[in-house]
């Protein structure tokens, strides 16, 4: 390697480029290479950055280069297939790279923690040695046994002279049933001792098998589809599995998934924030003997750490998570499942990167030449689209495993009943009707808190949010006021403050429903389940539990009810208000109100009791109710996909979104017209507004953007390319801010 090498380093600053640096001085323990982490100066402070390139020249003049401080990492901690997916998703996302790469590590690795995996381990003290000797420990055979084995490979690794360190919980776990009692306790009378070491590679440690747990009897068509994709393993090959819910699914994936680890060829599955539960994880654990590395947004930095360092090591066969796992660092790929394809928790909305896990899951699985599967039971009108195009194969799972039929939709016309709280005389009589049954009953409100708003009955006062353009929610349990859009709070008033009259909640939440409910059902228990109930950890838990075994007979909920546990006697779903989303301005609602809508009828009748849907709505004849309750999803979807292509939309045309902020609406629109104006618009390419938010003002700021359309993707990625440096060369004001989203999820 020659002296005068260059390190083209990403840094982790919103500035598109890269910094170069001398290589250390002194060389240090690893060399520098692309793909590792590095320490360097940066002004005054120090950054960890990762090598993108090595180069042998610089514009920079030799007195002004410095040297980088330090090479972190013996190996590359992003392989070269990863390195190529970073630097696709900085072209593609006109993001830059330094951002990019920060995203793809876990904060503690940003900071410079080492990428070697460290392994807690246990060894027996001098104590412990003579305890063993003179048996003194053999009163408690279990704690005999164990400090026994450990005692044993202690000695077995000095005579094979391999490195000295302690026995595992891997080894332990191998070798006993349960032991971790007998080491507690042997570490308290001071036998044992805990410590760690750093183990390079993965674990040595050969399981006894490689399933743990037998795989279910699967249908026909949960057999045609491990077939087809098991044939496609050595190359890349997208695939929808459109699977109705209860239809089995994961099982396909757990199948395949056993087929590409005993290639020794490893996993990566992602799934939605919302449906990574510990049922899941369970079913993995549950069938496999491996280890795996599960990663999501609760984990503490150490816990996400730690899962990093076991899938860089190659020590997880498994990597499952949510968004930002589609970045982990699992070697030696062999498939990427994503689950719930349609969740838009899989797009970064609220960074300046704003990524679809899933659209960059489909750029990994074709660089690494594995196939990729989809799996939803309500695909994306997007991914249909695909499929139609046969640029993705269809795999059908169109009936559900074991007896369960499909439920019985229904609509109820709000106009025509009465209605108390919300709920209609039919959709309580069914309630009654399936409680007296046996059955449990699921009411669905994808609204949280007790009331949306709080009327003064005399002047017409509504409590609405200082910062936003948006009434507060009433929270009676908590005595609060809440904004669901910027968090603000504020005490609950028993008087309007404009004319001091009595005030009211209007309109319904899951609180208030649970209230009404235990009205009507005074002996049935009832559980309720929203982000509010789900904030302390192990509570939503605790909700799923009860409902699952029978203890509450009636569970109200937000679309949270729709993952984790199945409920197998709930035999009756209402949704209580279907028509938000029916007239909505995004033209991607009535997606979402259809892929709810039967997300959540997926949960009755799961067993073998028949179920029943009943959806409130005060605009039963709406075209959308209509194709869904009698067509099902894909006649939902074929419709939505004709109105689509008559105005124009995704899939038939390309989007992209400049949005400005600022502290006044004038400020942001006028940024965005002056942005308008520096385009140099190609023809096909539109360039629409600016116009202000839906909601213009949001956390004391106001919001408004641009859009960006053209059917061809690749003339919308040339014009952003050229104006994008244009936008940022403009003045603005100091509170302005402004970011790019390409292919944008929500447009409000
Ligand atoms: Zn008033
Ligand atoms: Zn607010």
């Amino acid at each position: 390697m020659s002296a005068e090498q260059i390190l083209q380093v990403a840094l982790d600053a919103p500035l598109r480029r890269l910094f170069d640096y001398r290589t250390p001085e002194p060389a240090g323990r690893c060399a520098p290479q692309p793909g590792k982490r590095v320490r360097v100066p940066f002004g005054r402070r120090q950054l960890v950055g990762v090598v993108v390139a090595l180069t042998d020249h610089t514009d920079i003049p030799p007195d002004k280069l410095r040297a980088a401080l330090e090479v972190l990492d013996e190996a590359p901690v992003f392989d070269a297939r990863l390195q190529h997916l970073l630097a696709f998703a900085a072209q593609y996302y006109h993001h830059p790279i330094g951002e990019v790469v920060a995203a793809a590590l876990p904060k503690l690795a940003r900071d410079g923690a080492t990428a070697v995996e460290v392994i807690a381990c246990w060894v027996s003290t001098a104590a412990g040695r003579d305890a063993l000797a003179t048996g003194a420990v053999s009163r408690a055979p279990k704690q005999c046994e164990v400090l026994a084995f450990i005692e044993q490979q202690a000695v077995e690794r000095t005579q094979l002279g391999t490195p000295a360190r302690g026995s595992t919980a891997d080894e332990l776990g191998n070798a006993f049933p349960t032991w971790r009692e007998a080491v507690r306790a042997l570490v308290a009378r001071g036998w044992l001792t805990a410590t760690e070491y750093e183990r390079h590679g993965p674990s040595t440690t050969t399981p006894s098998a490689l399933l743990r747990g037998e795989p279910l009897h699967a249908t026909d068509e949960q057999l045609a589809a491990i077939t087809a994709i098991e044939a496609a393993l050595d190359r890349y090959a997208p695939f929808l599995l459109h699977g109705i819910t209860g239809s089995g699914k994961t099982e396909v994936y757990l199948r395949v998934i056993e087929t590409v680890l005993r290639q020794g060829r490893n996993a990566l599955v992602l799934v939605p924030e919302i449906g990574l539960t510990p049922q899941l994880v369970a079913r993995f654990t549950a069938r496999f003997h491996v280890p795996l590395a599960v990663l999501h947004s609760g984990l503490t930095d150490t816990e996400r750490l730690a899962a990093w360092r076991s899938s860089l090591a190659g020590n997880a066969r498994i990597v499952i998570g949510t968004r930002s796992a589609v970045f982990a660092p699992v070697n030696n790929l062999g498939i990427v499942i994503v689950d719930e394809e349609h969740d838009a928790s899989f797009k970064q909305q609220d960074t300046a990167f704003r990524y679809s896990a899933r659209d960059l899951a489909m750029v990994r699985a074709q660089q690494s030449g594995i196939p990729i599967v989809l799996g939803s039971a309500t695909p994306s009108i997007e991914t249909l689209h695909n499929a139609a195009l046969a640029r993705y194969t269809t795999l059908s799972l169109p009936r559900r495993t074991g007896q369960s039929m499909p439920p019985r939709a229904a609509t109820i016309d709000l106009r025509q009943h009465a209605v108390r709280q919300g709920l209609s005389t039919p959709a309580v009589e069914a309630m009654r009707r399936h409680l007296g049954a046996d059955g449990q009953v699921l009411v669905f409100i994808n609204r949280r808190g007790y009331a949306p708003s709080l009327v003064c009955t005399a002047c017409g006062w509504m409590a609405p949010c200082g910062e936003c353009d948006a009434r507060l929610t009433v929270h009676l349990g908590a005595a609060q006021l809440r904004c669901h859009h910027c968090g603000a709070q504020a005490p609950l008033p028993e008087h309007c403050p404009q004319c001091g009259y009595a005030v009211r909640p209007v309109g319904q939440g899951t609180e208030r429903v649970e209230e009404t409910l235990t009205e009507w059902f005074p002996d049935v228990p009832i559980a309720r389940l929203d982000r509010d109930i789900a904030r302390r950890r192990g509570d939503a838990e605790d909700v799923m539990t009860r409902v699952a075994s029978g203890d509450a007979r009636i569970l109200v909920g937000t679309q949270m009810v729709t993952k984790g546990h199945d409920f197998p006697n709930v035999t009756l779903v209402v949704v209580l208000n279907a028509d938000q989303g029916l007239f909505s301005t995004d033209f991607r609602a009535p997606e979402r109100l259809a892929q709810t809508i039967i997300q959540v009828a997926g949960r009755a009748g799961r067993g073998d009791k028949p179920g029943e849907v009943l959806i409130q709505s005060e605009y039963p004849e709406h075209p959308l109710l209509q194709h869904l309750l009698h067509e099902g999803y894909d006649g939902f979807a074929r419709e939505a996909l004709k109105e689509r292509e008559a105005s124009a939309w995704p899939p038939y045309s390309r989007l992209a979104a400049i949005r400005a902020s600022a502290l006044t609406l004038a400020a942001a629109v006028e940024f965005l017209r002056t942005a308008r104006g520096a385009a140099v618009v190609p023809r096909g390419l539109k360039v629409l507004g600016p116009v202000p938010a839906a909601m213009a003002k949001r956390a004391s700021r106001y919001h408004a953007q641009l859009l960006v359309e053209c059917a061809d993707r690749a003339t919308l990625h040339r014009f952003i390319d050229t104006w994008l440096p244009r936008i940022e060369s403009l003045t603005a004001p100091r509170d302005l801010r402004w970011s790019l989203d390409i292919d944008p999820l929500e447009l409000s």
